[in-house]
């Protein structure tokens, strides 16, 4: 295996823009700023995704957790940016975050995985900051709207094409579980699929669509809001006759209906119709969101936290998007850490609608953590320095992926 920690920095010999401490002349003689960062450290976890954990330690002997977007790939790029990490003061955190980012130029680091590991770096520091400074990270943000935040569910029927069991599976979850606000997928097969590929979707795909959220809805319309995904499948034209077949039914949102990339076409498709849509899982940072926000390309903006670059990028893209008063619906599919992470930043702005729960069927989601977590349908914010949480090391040691380690904490 690849010692990442043992690369040379490709960039160490430019002049660029190094936002390193040293270069900064950034004196610290204060005695609130005196800790320095030892070390990083990863570990992914096979839950329902492979989470990837960060832990960012220092010689204070305060350690802060965070978690990047799930996936491969990400442990490495994290170990590879140790360097640029070890022996800088972990509560310059936009410095950073900023120093990272330059530092990772030649690996991509405008999107991707290069951003998601970063954001998991990110999130660390805000606990480790709110642990060092003695206050939740909301209050990092600048304080809180609210003492909970919305929690949708992402929900899986037992036959996801057929409308009655999607129905049954609305209803268990909103009167048995306690949800007041739930998703399902609308990418299913409806049986009359001609070709795939070509995105096209024709009258009856429709209508069967149709029926799954008429049964939904008629089922727990009275007492939930309902979303629905299509992750990405369809043509514009597609999109359009099923936003315009959906304007009846009163939907939370209809979500990511045709690709991700070109947002002039999600702009034609978005004000087509008085069907909300959502979409923003799939972009990075600032610039990912700002043509989205400034050409009212999209009515409910969906960033995930640990994959956008964190949660400062978080409030800067809330900030952004509730100038032109569009709310946000974060996506999450992340362990108790990551879910946490978005849920501190929906606490410290405005314009939150709910922050997404996708491990329902896990069984043991909650369990990652000493704390409960989720209370019914709402994430009490906790009132501990940083996220709140503390690892459950034994419970990670338990899921560790196949090859992983658990934190060399010795
Ligand atoms: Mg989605």
């Amino acid at each position: 295996m690849v010692d990442y920690t043992q690369l040379s920095d490709p960039n160490a010999e430019y002049t660029m823009r190094d936002l390193s401490g040293d270069s900064m002349g950034i004196q610290d003689d204060a005695s609130i700023r005196d800790a320095e960062i030892t070390d990083v450290q990863t570990a992914m976890v096979d839950g329902n995704y492979p989470w990837v954990l960060v832990r960012v330690y220092t010689d204070a002997g305060v350690v802060g957790t965070g978690e990047a977007y799930w996936g491969g790939g990400e442990t490495a790029v994290i170990e590879r940016m140790r360097p640029f990490l070890v022996g800088e003061n972990p509560l310059d955190i936009d410095r950073l975050y900023e120093h990272l980012i330059q530092k990772m130029s030649g690996e991509g680091s405008i999107a991707g995985k290069a951003i998601s590991s970063i954001s998991g770096i990110e999130i660390a520091l805000h606990d480790l900051a709110g642990k060092l400074l003695g206050v939740p990270a909301y209050q990092l943000l600048g304080g809180k709207y609210r003492d909970e935040v919305r929690v949708y569910c992402d929900c899986h029927a037992g036959n996801e094409a057929e409308p009655a069991s999607n129905a049954e599976e609305a209803e268990r979850v909103v009167d048995e579980l306690g949800y007041d606000a739930i998703k399902f997928d609308l990418d299913v097969p409806s049986g009359d699929e001609k070709d795939r590929a070509n995105r096209h979707l024709s009258p009856r795909d429709i209508e069967h669509k149709e029926a799954i959220v008429r049964e939904v809805l008629d089922r727990v319309g009275d007492r939930a809001e309902v979303a629905f995904d299509c992750h990405w499948s369809y043509t514009a034209d597609g999109a359009k006759r099923l936003s315009y077949a959906l304007e009846e039914y009163p939907i939370w949102w209809l979500e990511d209906p045709i690709p991700p990339e070109n947002h002039d076409v999600q702009r034609t498709v978005t004000q087509a119709t008085t069907t909300p849509v959502a979409t923003g899982e799939n972009v990075y940072r600032t610039h990912g969101s700002r043509h989205l926000v400034e050409n009212e390309a999209v009515d409910i903006l969906t960033p995930d936290i640990p994959r956008v670059g964190g949660m400062r990028e978080g409030m800067k893209i809330a900030n952004m998007a509730d100038d032109y008063y569009i709310p946000l619906a974060m996506h999450n599919v992340s362990s108790p850490i990551g879910t946490m992470a978005s849920a501190q930043v929906g606490a410290a702005i405005p314009n939150m609608l709910a922050v997404e729960y996708h491990s329902y069927q896990l069984g043991w989601w909650d369990d990652l953590v000493e704390e409960t977590v989720l209370g019914t349908g709402r994430l009490p914010i906790p009132d501990e320095p940083g996220l709140g949480l503390t690892l459950d090391l034994d419970t990670v040691g338990e899921h560790l992926v196949a090859g992983e380690t658990l934190f060399d904490e010795a």
